[in-house]
């Protein structure tokens, strides 16, 4: 039987749909790819913190239609389902629908408007175990391997977004930034 929304699916969340930090949890050829550049990366004496990898489908989809039904930006009963989340989103009543969802939005401690005036994504890079969000930092200029052994200078920048020479180091890799997301790196650089 379904269970309404409300913040028993916080509480579900944080045990059947967790986000993972772990690069061994990506998509097979990322995760490979991630362990040659961070490696690359360390070697040279940089110091790497990942701080999230594969982000959970269900967890994903939890975020958004709550997020959409709290705000009124949708009717409970246009929810999608989500095989594997036995949730029943429409209370039968949309004030009682509304107040439901937005208990998950709080307990998830999601940002809404005036803050975030986007409902979290259903789709991303994360989600299929493709992209890696990860600080690294060093001081001064260090030299790091590229995949065809060559070696790049690479000075340190506070702004990772805007350091060109440590994105194609990177790219030789298949690790692309995003260049509006600092931490974000991904297959496809979004
Ligand atoms: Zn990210």
């Amino acid at each position: 039987m379904a269970t309404k929304s409300g913040k028993y699916w916080v509480t579900w969340a944080d045990t059947n749909a967790q986000n993972s930090s772990k690069v061994d949890d990506l998509e097979a050829t990322f995760k490979t790819n991630v362990k040659a550049f961070t490696k690359a990366l360390t070697d040279a004496g940089a110091k790497v913190t990942v701080s999230a990898t594969k982000r959970s489908a269900k967890r994903a989809y939890l975020f958004h239609w709550s997020w959409k039904i709290s705000q009124g930006k949708c009717k409970a009963a246009d929810a999608k389902a989500l095989a594997g989340v036995d949730i029943e989103w429409d209370h039968g009543d949309e004030e009682k629908s509304k107040a439901g969802a937005l208990e998950m939005v709080n307990g998830f401690g999601l940002a809404i408007p005036p803050h975030s005036t986007n409902a979290p994504a259903l789709t991303s890079n994360h989600i299929d175990g493709k992209a890696v969000d990860m600080t690294i930092s060093w001081t001064g200029t260090i030299k790091v391997k590229k995949k065809d052994g060559s070696e790049a200078s690479i000075t340190y920048s506070s702004n990772v977004n805007a350091n060109a020479a440590l994105h194609l180091v990177g790219d030789s890799y298949g690790v692309k930034k995003l260049k509006t997301d600092a931490p974000h790196w991904s297959t496809d650089g979004r």
